[in-house]
């Protein structure tokens, strides 16, 4: 039924008239409201988003401010928090299993996985760093690219590890590590059990590549240690 045939002729018109402006009136609110909406919407987008920026920068300004020669400093970890691994290898307790696994693995494929270190305290760091630095004849900062100072070495938490290839020993602590089965293994199946390569080549930290060296991110007490190295990985 159509209500409108009752509305004289004359009435009708003026009411679609006064409809349409009613509706043009409303669209052109309902508009701004909505451009307005949608400007503040951005604004605090890009507002939230540079405080973002501000604070990652920042953090990562930090984070540099701690480091020395690239390094990072790291407690060391208690007596408690190790356990003998193998003869006059000590660990932190939360990686044993992890690694016992990972060599039992790596051994099923023929691969001698070998520990060739794992806790270092502060004062073993020590002897490394100044001792070498004489024996070589190179200076803090040329040592630095090869070893943390003491004091700044992921070894004292007990969570890093540096592996060898036991069928090949003369790679032991070399480049040359890359090419052995027992770190194309590590590449592909070492994160399965929480372990990362620490200083990957050219990482962000500026240290010297070293595939040997391992460390365990596989509890919330590891992840936190390293925390400000992987800012830095992450967002330099
Ligand atoms: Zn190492």
């Amino acid at each position: 039924m159509n209500y409108q045939d009752d509305i004289p002729l004359a009435k009708r018109v003026k009411s679609i008239k006064t409809i349409t402006i009613k509706s043009f009136l409303r669209i052109g609110l309902l508009s701004i409201a909505l451009g307005i909406s949608l400007t503040y919407l951005a604004t605090k987008s890009v507002l939230r988003q540079t405080k973002f920026l501000n604070n990652e920068n920042n953090l990562i300004e930090e984070t540099k401010d701690l480091s020395l020669l690239g390094h990072l400093p790291y407690p060391e970890a208690s007596i408690d928090e190790l356990i003998l691994y193998s003869p006059g290898i000590y660990v932190h307790k939360d990686i044993y299993e992890n690694l016992k696994e990972m060599q039992f693995r790596a051994a099923q494929k023929g691969i001698s996985l070998q520990l060739l270190s794992g806790y270092r305290s502060i004062n073993l760091q020590k002897d490394i760093f100044y001792e070498n630095k004489s024996i070589r004849n190179q200076t803090a900062v040329e040592r630095s690219m090869v070893s943390a100072p003491p004091g700044y070495s992921e070894h004292s938490t007990g969570y890093a590890i540096d592996v060898g290839d036991g069928d090949f020993p003369n790679t032991h602590f070399e480049v040359e590590f890359e090419q052995t089965p027992a770190f194309k293994w590590m590449k592909k199946f070492a994160t399965k059990y929480h372990f990362v390569l620490s200083f990957p080549p050219n990482n962000k930290q500026g240290v010297t590549y070293e595939p040997w060296h391992w460390r365990f991110e596989g509890t919330v007490n590891a992840l936190r240690k390293f925390e400000a190295a992987n800012k830095i990985t992450k967002f330099k």
